[in-house]
């Protein structure tokens, strides 16, 4: 048995009453599900045709089983005391839009029940939702279980390909084959096949240029799913001022990532992810996107706001499709911005609380579980709503402190924007210069943010005033004028740095 068609028995066998599968490509769920019932009874219910043979899909007993509840009630009633326990299964396709019907969740929930009963009961009936779309009525959430259809591996990819060009008749060289199947990683047969058709449709074949057109396609997923976006950027790791120990750490595992298969056939773990702590304005995101340069791939960022939906199982779903589509894009980083949005409010009996709850809970486990090449760059301004969980080492790589800058950081941050913009000359005193944007009741007072915002304006000014160059005077004058963020948000930053001592994180610095 494969690894699917074993989660799936086990499911069965752990005695869950309905599993759901969140899937559109009915024919491959169909082929997994009658690999793992074997030759125990099944009976099939789909939206478009009413009840049908499983194996044939010709319509049955048109009169009792017309719709989903009475074909619910026929199997509700239908035990007989005489035959020996062995499990029905009920495979309802495309039923989420009735799954806001007190009578339709009543009827699965006595299914489910009698079910979880067996041993004083001649009844065992597994009920298997297989739908494009996952609504779990709040009812029922505690007797479903999500089953998540895995991405299909190389080898199968590699299959299908094969199985495409020996159908259409034209010959395909094995390396091609290797070589687009890894672009193929995370599309469903189906969503291949459909690129497989649009390749071959423009020449009569398949080659290597054709890795394009996978390309442009993934693309289309990417936007379809609204809480993930392609960043294009330009910083390299030399914009960076300071977080010497972080950019050592990223460069090491930037060699790794970039040699994957030599160093997990040495014996390397995959890179798994990072978690970047600290104040707004400190470069955490300017980490993101430096992580993405060192390792030479796409940056996604998923936008956790976007993923919060208004009902039960929405947000999962969201963010399920999500995790689907970044593992079609692997190898790639996934910038999770803002990450403590996902946990406001885990732990309260709210509603807003549960679903929280139960998407930090999938987000813990794809990360604990994930053997892919997505590299996780998560970063968060406030962690008080943070479960400790969370923070503990394990689920990522490592986790960092991203803090106010220190004067020798500072000093590197104007030097960097002076430099971009073409105003770094010898005249201006780069310490005269920190000693006023580091004094003050906080030790290191400026974030790089503001740096960058006094160089801005100072520039600004300059241009304005008709000044040819500025001067350290400028920006001295600028910086008089300026509030940093950290004295607006001192007692916050008081309360993360409380915290960050608390869980013996590593600085960046
Ligand atoms: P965060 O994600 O921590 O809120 P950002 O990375 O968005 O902060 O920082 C905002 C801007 O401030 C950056 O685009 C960059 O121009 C500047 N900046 C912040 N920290 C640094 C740094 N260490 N070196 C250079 N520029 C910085």
């Amino acid at each position: 048995m494969s690894k699917t068609q074993n989660k799936l028995a086990s499911y069965i066998d752990a005695c869950r009453p309905i599993v759901y599968i969140n899937h559109f490509d009915f024919n491959a769920v169909d082929t997994l599900i009658a690999q793992v019932v074997g030759d125990r009874e099944v009976f099939e219910y789909n939206d478009a045709f009413g009840s049908v043979d499983f194996k044939w899909k010709y319509r049955q007993d048109y009169n009792i089983k017309k719709d989903l509840d009475c074909f619910l009630a026929y199997h509700y009633q239908n035990d007989d005391e005489a035959k020996d326990i062995e499990e029905t299964f009920l495979i309802l396709k495309d039923i989420h839009f009735h799954l806001d019907r007190p009578k339709t969740i009543a009827l699965l929930k006595s299914i489910a029940l009698k079910t979880l009963n067996a041993e004083q009961e001649s009844f065992e009936t597994v009920i298997i939702i297989v739908a494009s779309k996952l609504v779990i009525p709040t009812e029922l959430e505690h007797l479903i279980t999500v089953f998540d259809f895995p991405s299909l591996q190389e080898n199968e990819i590699e299959g299908i390909i094969k199985e495409f060009a020996e159908e259409q008749e034209f010959e395909i060289e094995d390396n091609v084959v290797k070589e687009l199947a890894i672009s193929c990683k995370g599309l469903s047969e189906f969503e291949i096949i459909q690129i497989l058709y649009l390749a071959f449709q423009n020449s009569g074949f398949i080659d290597i240029d054709d890795k394009q057109i996978i390309i442009q396609e993934k693309e289309q997923i990417i936007k379809k799913t609204g809480a993930l976006e392609i960043i294009n950027f330009e910083e390299s790791i030399d914009d960076i001022g300071g977080l010497e120990k972080l950019k050592e750490w990223l460069k090491r595992k930037a060699q790794i990532f970039k040699n994957l298969d030599k160093a997990t056939e040495y014996g390397v773990d995959i890179p798994k992810g990072i978690m970047l702590l600290g104040m707004p304005g400190c470069g955490k995101s300017l980490v993101a996107k430096v992580t993405a340069r060192l390792f030479e791939v796409p940056l996604l960022r998923l936008d956790i706001g976007k993923l919060l939906g208004r009902y039960v199982g929405e947000s999962e779903e969201n963010f399920r499709k999500a995790i689907n589509v970044a593992e079609a894009v692997c190898p790639c980083i996934l910038w999770v911005d803002e990450i403590e949005k996902a946990f406001a409010g885990i732990g309260e009996s709210s509603g807003g609380g549960e679903v929280t709850t139960r998407l930090f809970g999938n987000f813990l486990t794809w990360l604990q579980e994930k053997e892919n090449t997505v590299f996780v760059v998560a970063t968060a301004n406030d962690i008080s709503k943070f479960p400790p969980e969370f923070l503990r080492k394990g689920r990522f790589d490592e986790l960092f402190q991203v803090n106010l800058p220190t004067e020798a950081e500072q000093e590197k941050i104007f030097e960097i924007h002076l430099k971009k913009r073409g105003k770094l000359h010898q005249d201006i005193n780069l310490k005269e210069l920190v000693a006023k944007t580091s004094h003050s009741r906080f030790s290191y007072q400026y974030s790089g943010a503001d740096i960058e915002a006094v160089v801005k304006e100072t520039i600004e000014n300059a241009f304005i005033e008709g000044k040819e160059r500025i001067t350290t005077k400028d920006i001295i004058n600028v910086i008089n004028k300026t509030i940093p963020l950290s004295e607006s948000l001192s007692e916050q930053i008081k309360e993360l740095e409380e915290l960050l001592s608390k869980y013996n994180i590593k600085s960046a610095t």
